[in-house]
């Protein structure tokens, strides 16, 4: 199968090398690969590139490995940090398998940052759960519709991560930030989008993905989500990425330009969480997007507050004159409504309107890397 692949469609991700867990062959050939190593996807071929994995480890650590590794009794393991490969170091782990004695699984992980290990555990605990909330396919996607204020017909629907056992995936999503995971969760979901686009091919069904604004000032992420995007066929219209997490954009300059690369492959943007940070309007002027998100928290404040209303009444405004789609969230009553509509915001979305349904399809018609590893 493999060698059907021109060398040069063989494309390995920058983070492929971080948290791995791969059963190999005593070569380093990968038999199966779990959480992130699914991520050592073709976006093509749409599966799995079985690359060798010695190439992710250093000349000595394989020459270490191949001796260490026959010495091995069944079921034993060997494990070793090597402080200096990537971002943060790592830590390999190789067992041999019990099962199969010639085959092995390994295990390669990033070591926490020495400095900031204690401050980090709870969120490394956190990222751990998440990492195998994935790998063992208990990663799903919820739908949401958004509707015209006007017409109230549905527009579209965001997708929303759940992960089994979880009533939100905040926890998680906000320690997979910050421990610098969260573009595999973005990956994922915008693969499984572009696959849900592709295979229902109704200009009526349009999809909402949130993407981290962690992954959109990366330039090496913004390329691989252009480069799903680009692997599959649908009308670029139907899918909208939400910028998400702005407040952790550190460059705006990257982060801009992350956003136009986006945008050129077709998709629209729009900037989530409008008015939670400090930069927002800032953000408005210097990034090109499509549509805008209001805080949930800008309604809740709404009603009593007339500088508020004042403020809702003048972006939706503003929003219309440079022909971005302004929406509404946290919607739940009829009258959080009427004042979304009498100011001038154009979409709306919360409990009111449908609260988000399990889509159990959505990770069944594209072979995604939770499918993959799932099988
Ligand atoms: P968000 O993008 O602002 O998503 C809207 C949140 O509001 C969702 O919370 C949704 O369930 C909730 N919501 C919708 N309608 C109502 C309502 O009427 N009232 C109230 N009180 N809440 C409502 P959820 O699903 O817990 O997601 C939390 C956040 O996690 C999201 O906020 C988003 O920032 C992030 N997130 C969710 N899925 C993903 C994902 O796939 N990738 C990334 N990067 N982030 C995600
Ligand atoms: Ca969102
Ligand atoms: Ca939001």
């Amino acid at each position: 199968m493999l060698s059907e692949l021109k060398p040069e469609e063989l494309r390995e991700f920058a983070f492929a090398a971080a948290d791995l867990l791969a059963t190999t062959d005593a070569y380093g050939r990968i038999l199966t690969a779990y959480g992130d190593g699914a991520l050592l996807h073709h976006p093509t071929a749409d599966r799995l590139v079985g690359k060798e994995i010695l190439p992710l480890i250093s000349q000595s650590d394989i020459r270490r490995l191949r001796d260490d590794l026959w010495a091995l009794g069944p079921g034993r393991r060997v494990c070793w940090d090597d402080p200096g490969a990537i971002e943060g170091g790592r830590r390999i782990v190789v067992q041999r398998n019990t099962a199969d004695p010639n085959t092995f699984s390994w295990q390669v992980a990033r070591t926490p940052r020495s400095g900031k290990v204690r401050s980090e555990r709870a969120s490394e605990m956190l990222s751990e759960r998440f990492r195998g909330a994935i790998a063992s396919g208990r990663l799903k996607a919820a739908r949401q519709p958004i509707v015209d204020t006007t017409s109230l017909k549905v527009s579209h629907y965001e997708v929303l991560a759940r992960f089994e056992g979880e009533d939100s995936p905040a926890g998680l999503i906000c320690a997979a930030e910050e421990t610098g995971q969260i573009a595999h969760l973005d990956y994922i979901m915008v693969h499984a989008a572009c696959a849900r686009l592709s295979a229902i091919p109704d200009a009526a069904f349009r999809l909402a993905v949130n993407i981290s604004g962690e992954s959109v000032q990366r330039l090496e992420i913004v390329r691989e989500l252009c480069a799903v995007i680009a692997g599959h066929e649908f009308q670029r219209d139907r899918l909208i990425l939400e910028v998400t997490e702005s407040a952790r954009i550190q460059d705006a300059a990257a982060a801009a330009r992350g956003i136009s690369m986006l945008r050129r492959q077709g998709v629209q943007v729009a900037l989530d969480d409008f008015g939670a940070g400090a930069a927002s309007f800032a953000y408005l002027r210097d990034f090109e997007v499509d549509g805008l998100k209001f805080d949930g928290s800008f309604l809740r404040a709404s009603p009593d507050n007339p500088r508020s209303m004042a403020l809702i009444r003048g972006v939706a405004r503003m929003c219309a004159d440079l022909n971005i789609a302004s929406v509404g969230e946290c919607v739940e009553t009829a009258a959080d409504h009427r004042l979304l509509a009498d100011a001038g915001v154009r979409y709306a979305q919360g409990y009111l309107f449908g609260r988000p349904i399990i889509d159990e399809q959505f990770f069944v018609k594209g072979r995604t890397a939770q499918a993959m590893a799932a099988a």
